[in-house]
């Protein structure tokens, strides 16, 4: 299956997220064969982002943004977060700090874009800043709605640069986000994302849905687009976004530059060390 094609959101497509299903299983016969694509999936993106690492021309930039329990925890814990260490990072966006707000609202952000030949993925990102900020009325509209096209512009700059952009919006149903909230409730090692603001936000899902529904609309570019996956199936959704980021790095094509040392003069070498080790 084609996923990309399946969950891209094309420039003048944006679709109603009311009517996207959140529960679609996709290919998979059951949850075993979801997660043996994607054990095979993951193994291939390691072998892929470690020639775009060796290469240092190219980067990525994966971007994730959901309602609270739509599961960008399990999908970087699981799929993300398996790449090499050395070449990938992680960072999470939070309320910002007073300095970060004395700043324009890339500034955080731009700081954590990845350089060449590395993985940067954003957990929460520049986009929070139209969607809570603007559910929350934390500035004005005249303000956050100049924003579309100040992060439409930023992007085009990192392309620019050689980093390919990938954005998901994780697709989860009310009904499961409160499910999810009961098993935090009843396992303590999840009490500490116990959060009395993630119900209000529940009385405002409307609101953050055409939040949403303007970022994809106003943000999913040719070249950076908005990929909209259904999440209830946590198996689903690891599966979907690997095969997508997979596909993407096969299409960047990293090359493993040339060698620029004598072969046969580091065989010599060798041989030499090797003989004088049996003395
Ligand atoms: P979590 O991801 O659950 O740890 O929560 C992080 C919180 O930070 C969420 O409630 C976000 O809405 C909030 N947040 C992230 N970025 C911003 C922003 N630019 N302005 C206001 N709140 C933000
Ligand atoms: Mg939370």
């Amino acid at each position: 299956m084609d996923f990309v094609k399946r969950h891209i959101v094309s420039p003048g497509k944006t679709p109603h997220l009311k009517t996207v299903e959140t529960d679609e299983s996709g290919p998979f016969k059951d949850k075993d064969a979801a997660k043996q694509f994607t054990a095979e999936t993951v193994d291939k993106i390691r072998d892929l982002q470690y020639r775009m690492f060796v290469e240092q021309k190219q980067s990525l930039l994966v971007v994730l943004q959901a309602p609270d329990a739509a599961g960008k925890d399990g999908l970087i814990r699981k799929v993300l977060g398996q790449m090499n260490p050395q070449g990938c990072r992680t960072y999470p966006f939070k309320v910002p700090s007073s300095s970060e707000r004395a700043h324009d609202f890339l500034w955080r952000i731009h700081k954590a874009t990845p350089a060449a030949g590395m993985v940067s993925v954003f957990n929460r990102s520049h986009y929070e800043d139209v969607l809570v900020v603007r559910v929350e009325d934390l500035v004005p509209k005249s303000v956050w709605s100049k924003r579309y096209d100040i992060i439409n512009h930023f992007e085009e700059g990192l392309m620019e640069r050689g980093t390919k952009i990938l954005k998901f919006y994780l697709h989860i149903s009310p009904e499961e986000q409160l499910s999810r909230f009961k098993k935090r409730l009843e396992n303590p090692d999840k009490h500490w994302k116990l959060n009395v603001g993630d119900y209000a936000a529940r009385d405002k899902w409307k609101d953050y849905r055409e939040a949403y529904e303007e970022v994809l609309d106003k943000c999913s570019t040719r070249d950076a687009p908005w990929f909209v996956i259904p999440a209830d199936h946590k198996w689903y959704r690891d599966a979907s976004v690997a095969s997508i980021v997979h596909d993407t790095l096969v299409k960047m094509d990293p090359q493993m530059p040339p060698v620029d040392v004598d072969l046969d003069e580091v065989r010599q070498l060798y041989e030499r060390e090797l003989n004088q080790q049996r003395g």
